[in-house]
C-alpha cells in the first residue's frame, strides 16, 4: 500500500498498516506540514463552552498506548490550567461540571485544572514513526509509482482538490517559541490559546487562526497575535526564539475522514486541531477496513 504525505496522518496510517501485515511504501514531498510546526498540545476539553470534543476519549484510549510504545517521554503528561475568562465562563463551567467530572483535578478561583493531558513532541514523533516504518520493512519513495494508495496529504491535498467534493474549512496558525527566563511555570495554561512549557525557561504559545489566507511562512501580523495573547498569561519580559506556521487541515466540524474514491484511492484527512488525538485511531480504522 503506497502512503501518500508523512505528517501525523500518514504516520500512523503507515505503522498502523504495518501492524497488521500490510507492507508500507511512504511518499512524501518533503515540505513541512502542519505536523512539523504543530504545538502537540493534548487538551481533551479545549474550546469555549467546556464541550468534549468529538469521540475525544475514544480516540485518546487509542492514541495514548500508541505513542507510549513508541518512545519514553515523547507524550508528555502535564496539568492543563484552563483559566476564566470571567465569572459567566466559571458559572458556565459549574453547569457542566457534572459531566467533565473525570477530568477535572482542581477548581479555584484562577480556573479549572484538567488531568489527563498534556503535549506530544510532534518532529521526534515523526523521526521515531520514520524509523519504525523503515525497521519494519516500510519502503520511501521519491515519487508515487501507483497501485493502492492511501491520500495522507494534510491541508495540501484538501487546497488541490485531491478528492472529489470534499468541502474544507482549513486555518492557517502561528506559534512562538519564547524565552522567560525566570518564570518558572510548569503548568499548560489555556484561555483563547495556550502556553507550553517545554524546557527550561522556554515555552511554546498559540495559536492564530485564519480562514481566509491560506498561505505559507509565518507573518508579522501572526507574530504580534501571539505576542499580545502571550501578555494575557504574564507580564515578564520575553524573548522570541521561533516562530513557525502552518495549515490545520479542517473538515466535517473538525471530524477527521476516512472515504474510497474510485479510480484515486482512499483519503486519510481532516485531522483539524486536534491530530494528536485523532490520528492513531484513524490509522487504526483505515487498516481495519484494508484487512477486510
Ligand atoms: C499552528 C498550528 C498549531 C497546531 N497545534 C496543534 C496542537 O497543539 N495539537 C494537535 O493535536 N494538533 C495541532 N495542530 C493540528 C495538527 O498539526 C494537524 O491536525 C495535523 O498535523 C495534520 O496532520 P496531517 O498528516 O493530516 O497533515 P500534514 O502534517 O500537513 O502532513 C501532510 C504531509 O503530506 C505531504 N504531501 C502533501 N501532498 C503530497 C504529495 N502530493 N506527495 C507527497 N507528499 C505530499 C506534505 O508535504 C506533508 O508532509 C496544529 C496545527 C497548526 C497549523
Amino acid at each position: 500500500m503506497e502512503v501518500i504525505g508523512f505528517g501525523l496522518a500518514g504516520a500512523c496510517v503507515a505503522l498502523q498498516l504495518q501492524r497488521a501485515g500490510i507492507q508500507v511504501r511512504v511518499v512524501d514531498d518533503g515540505r513541512v506540514g502542519s505536523s512539523h510546526v504543530a504545538g502537540g498540545l493534548v487538551n481533551l476539553v479545549a474550546g469555549r463552552n467546556f464541550e468534549p470534543s468529538w469521540e475525544v476519549k475514544e480516540a485518546w484510549d487509542v492514541a495514548l498506548p500508541f505513542y507510549e510504545e513508541l518512545g519514553d517521554r515523547l507524550f508528555q503528561s502535564v496539568p492543563i490550567l484552563r483559566l476564566w475568562r470571567d465569572e459567566k465562563d466559571r458559572r458556565k463551567f459549574e453547569r457542566k461540571r457534572e459531566q467533565l467530572g473525570s477530568w477535572i483535578q482542581k477548581v479555584d478561583d484562577e480556573g479549572v485544572t484538567w488531568r489527563g493531558g498534556g503535549w506530544l513532541d510532534c518532529s521526534r514523533f515523526l523521526e521515531i514513526a520514520r524509523e519504525e516504518c523503515l525497521k519494519s520493512g516500510g519502503e520511501w519513495a521519491a515519487v508515487p509509482r501507483g497501485g493502492k494508495q492511501v491520500w495522507c496529504a494534510g491541508a495540501a491535498g484538501l487546497i488541490r482538490g485531491d478528492f472529489d467534493d470534499v468541502a474544507h474549512r482549513s486555518a492557517k496558525g502561528e506559534i512562538l517559541t519564547v524565552k522567560i527566563p525566570g518564570w518558572g511555570e510548569k503548568r499548560i495554561l489555556n484561555r483563547n490559546g495556550w502556553v507550553i512549557p517545554i524546557g527550561v525557561d522556554l515555552y511554546r504559545v498559540g495559536a492564530t487562526y485564519d480562514w481566509d489566507h491560506l498561505t505559507s511562512g509565518p507573518t508579522e501580523e501572526g507574530r504580534e497575535k501571539v505576542e499580545s495573547l502571550l501578555r494575557t498569561f504574564t507580564d515578564r519580559d520575553f524573548e522570541v526564539t521561533g516562530h513557525v506556521a502552518g495549515i490545520r487541515p479542517i473538515i466535517n466540524r473538525s471530524k477527521p475522514v476516512v472515504r474510497f474514491q474510485e479510480g484515486r484511492g482512499w483519503m486519510v484527512n481532516g485531522l483539524g486541531s486536534k491530530g494528536v488525538i485523532y490520528a492513531p485511531r484513524v490509522g487504526l480504522e483505515m487498516a481495519e477496513i484494508l484487512q477486510e
